[in-house]
């Protein structure tokens, strides 16, 4: 059957990719999308969406072949995305979980460690977390606090991290650190120090990991607190060297801010889709709430961002699969302009099912909930516009200049 918006970014997928985005839209039309009200109902783990995804081959897209993966494009991640979040956030956070997750591991595990973990996280027998944030630092990531101390060839590390997604049902977790020597003196950790990558297994003595966190929105992937203790880290168990904890954080951190960003775009397509079911079939002044301008133009309004918001995010995903330079200031571009779009569409197709829509028995009540995690993880938008803003003006004084400025300084005398 026809959709709503445009197919047009199919066409830039192969064959065997465009198979893989055929399988997510059944699922979608017969498993995810039936249970997307019951996932979203408590903030348990969506255990059985989760297996679905992995059966499918969908989480495999995130990881190498030769660990069991399919090594997908970025370019087709965002499309998978968009196709869950139509319908369940859970499922599509689950996709760019993946990335978050487990990415540092692709990226900075030694073979031995990659050998061990990453078939087994691809084919979902085990679980791992992105472990970042602290009371003290989420936005500002310079204040981390938690320290790994070198002991030998391996660290001690101790601080406590907070907000992290599955915390509660992982086995692994990478976890951010400062290092310094064991003979150093205490203290905070101090942003000259090195940040390390350091993955720790939940049996670790000294890790405490808490209770899901009660959220707004986002069921079926709880976050939780993580802290450490003093706990011993093996010298294979770093990712990557000591002071590339900040790359292998960041290029986790793009990815996710493209599936940010295709999560919001997919879930407000499937707002402006509930919305305009509805009109079509709301009686109201003597004709349908679609055949008034108002309802027409909200949604007229929707769609066309919406439609140049995902060709944003497709440009942002090419940009990271060639590997271009200003490919995080993409995807911070794309994050931020469509997750705002998105709780920005998520409210008004919610206004234009008027009291319907507030219930929960209705999906836009749980869209809207969700829609507003995408504004603040990985990056809030705040963060994102400083990012562009400061990269715009450090590029701006080298750039070609415009050609109705007069030569020399500006801002001399006419
Ligand atoms: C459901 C959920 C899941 C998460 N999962 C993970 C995870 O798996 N791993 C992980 O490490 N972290 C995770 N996080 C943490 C998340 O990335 C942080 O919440 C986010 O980076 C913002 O940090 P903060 O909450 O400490 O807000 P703060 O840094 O305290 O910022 C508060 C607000 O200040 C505003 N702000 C920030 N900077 C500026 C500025 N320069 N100018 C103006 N305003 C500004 C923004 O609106 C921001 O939202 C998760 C959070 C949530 C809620």
């Amino acid at each position: 059957m026809a959709r709503l918006f445009s197919e047009r970014f199919l066409h830039a997928l192969e064959p065997d990719e465009r198979d893989l985005l055929e399988t997510a839209r059944r699922l979608v039309r017969e498993h995810i999308g039936p249970m997307a009200e019951a996932v979203g109902r408590q903030d348990v783990f969506a255990a059985e969406t989760f297996r679905l995804l992995v059966d499918h081959g969908i989480i495999a897209t995130a990881f190498p072949r030769r660990h069991g993966g399919s090594d997908a494009r970025q370019r087709l991640r965002v499309r998978l995305t968009e196709e869950f979040a139509r319908a369940c956030s859970a499922a599509a956070s689950l996709v760019t979980g993946a990335d978050l997750s487990c990415r540092a591991i692709v990226a900075g595990a030694t073979p031995a460690m990659a050998d061990a973990l990453l078939p087994a996280l691809c084919k979902g027998e085990i679980q791992a977390a992105f472990a970042l944030t602290e009371p003290g630092a989420g936005s500002d990531v310079r204040n981390l606090a938690t320290v790994a101390l070198r002991d030998g060839a391996g660290y001690r590390v101790s601080g406590s991290k907070k907000f992290i997604t599955r915390a509660n049902v992982a086995d692994w977790y990478v976890v951010f650190a400062r290092c310094r020597d064991a003979g150093q003196p205490g203290g905070p950790a101090r942003a000259d120090e090195p940040l390390v990558a350091l993955l720790v297994d939940r049996p670790s003595p000294g890790l405490w990991v808490g209770e899901a966190v009660p959220k707004l929105g986002w069921y079926g992937v709880p976050i939780a607190d993580v802290r450490l203790q003093d706990v011993a880290v093996e010298p294979g168990r770093r990712l990557g060297r000591e002071g590339e904890g900040f790359a292998l954080a960041q290029d986790a951190l793009v990815r996710a801010r493209l599936g940010h960003a295709s999560m919001a775009l997919g879930r407000a397509m499937g707002a402006v889709e509930i919305a305009a079911a509805y009109c079509g079939e709301r009686s109201l002044f003597g004709k349908t709430l679609g055949a008034h301008q108002g309802a027409q133009w909200m949604l007229a309004d929707a769609m066309t961002r919406i439609e140049a918001a995902r060709a944003l995010v497709d440009a942002a995903a090419q940009s990271y699969d060639r590997g271009d330079a200003d490919a995080p200031v993409q995807a911070s571009m794309a994050k931020m302009y469509a997750t705002d779009l998105g709780m920005q569409v998520c409210t008004d197709a919610l206004q234009l099912t008027g009291g319907r829509g507030y219930l929960q028995s209705f999906p836009l009540e749980r869209f809207f909930r969700d829609a507003k995690l995408n504004q603040i993880g990985e990056g809030s938008s705040e963060v994102h516009r400083t990012v562009i803003g400061r990269d715009l003006l450090r590029r701006a004084g080298d750039a070609e200049r415009n050609p109705c400025l007069p030569e020399g300084k500006l801002t001399t005398d006419y």
